[in-house]
C-alpha cells in the first residue's frame, strides 16, 4: 500500500531517534511502524512527525517522538512483559508498547480519550494485546497485577504507592515526577526494595 507518511516516519526514526542515541532495534522498529499521524486531529497530520509534542484535545498532549522512544527504551523490554500504562491519551505510547511488549494495560481518566484510543488501536489498527480502563491511574489495575513494567505518562508529585505494590519483583517503573520542573525517574523493585534513579528533565501534563 502506498503510505505517504512512511518516508517521514523513517526520517523521524533516523534523525530524531537513532541520531540522538536510541539504539534498541525493537524500539526503532516500533517507532517506524506506528502511524503517528493517525493519533492526531486531521488538520495536524502534516505535523505528525515534527520533533515535539502535539495537542490531542481536552488540554492533553502526545509526547515528542524522542521522549516516547526514550521511555520505551528505558523500560528494557524483551517482548514478554505485561505493561501497565497510566495516561492512555491518544493511545500512541500504548501502540508503541503493544509492538514491543506482550500485553499493555492502559488506564485513562477521561472516558472520551480512552474510547477514542480503543477505536483506533483495536478497531482501525488491529492491536489485540491492549486492554483499556477508565479510572484513576493512581490506583492502577489490581485485577491484572503484578506487572513487569509500569509507565506513567502524566506526572504526579510522588510515585503512587499502590503502583509499587502492583509492580512485579524485578520489575521496572518509569514516571515523570514533580510539580514545576519534572524529572523522569526509573524505579526497580528488587527483593521487595525500590531503587530510584533520576534520568532526564521532562515536561508532562500533571496526573490529576
Ligand atoms: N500516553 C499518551 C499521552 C498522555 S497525556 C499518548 O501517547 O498520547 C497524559 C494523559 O494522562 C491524559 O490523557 C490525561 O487525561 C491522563 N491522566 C491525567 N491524570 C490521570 C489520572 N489520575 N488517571 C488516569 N489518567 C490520567
Amino acid at each position: 500500500m502506498d503510505d505517504p507518511f512512511a518516508g517521514k516516519r523513517r526520517r523521524m526514526t533516523e534523525e530524531q531517534l537513532r541520531a540522538r542515541g536510541i539504539a534498541d532495534e525493537a524500539v526503532l522498529r516500533a517507532m517506524a511502524r506506528v502511524p503517528r499521524e493517525r493519533f492526531v486531529a486531521e488538520g495536524l497530520r502534516g505535523s505528525a512527525y515534527v520533533d515535539g509534542p502535539l495537542p490531542i484535545g481536552r488540554g492533553q498532549t502526545i509526547s515528542q517522538p524522542y521522549i516516547v522512544a526514550y521511555m520505551t527504551e528505558r523500560l528494557e523490554l524483551s517482548g514478554r512483559e505485561a505493561v501497565l500504562e497510566i495516561g492512555t491519551g491518544s493511545g500512541y505510547q500504548a501502540a508503541v508498547l503493544a509492538e514491543t511488549a506482550s500485553r499493555v494495560y492502559t488506564v485513562e481518566r477521561i472516558p472520551e480519550l480512552s474510547a477514542g484510543a480503543r477505536a483506533l488501536l483495536e478497531g482501525e489498527l488491529g492491536y489485540r494485546n491492549v486492554f483499556y480502563k477508565v479510572g484513576r491511574g493512581q490506583e492502577g489495575w489490581a485485577e491484572f497485577a503484578p506487572f513487569e513494567r509500569i509507565v506513567l505518562t502524566a506526572a504526579p508529585e510522588e510515585f503512587p504507592a499502590p503502583l509499587f505494590r502492583q509492580l512485579a519483583e524485578g520489575g521496572i517503573a518509569l514516571a515523570p515526577l514533580g510539580a514545576g520542573g519534572q524529572s523522569l525517574v526509573r524505579f526497580r523493585k528488587r527483593e521487595g526494595r525500590i531503587d530510584a534513579e533520576e534520568l532526564i528533565g521532562v515536561v508532562f501534563v500533571p496526573l490529576v
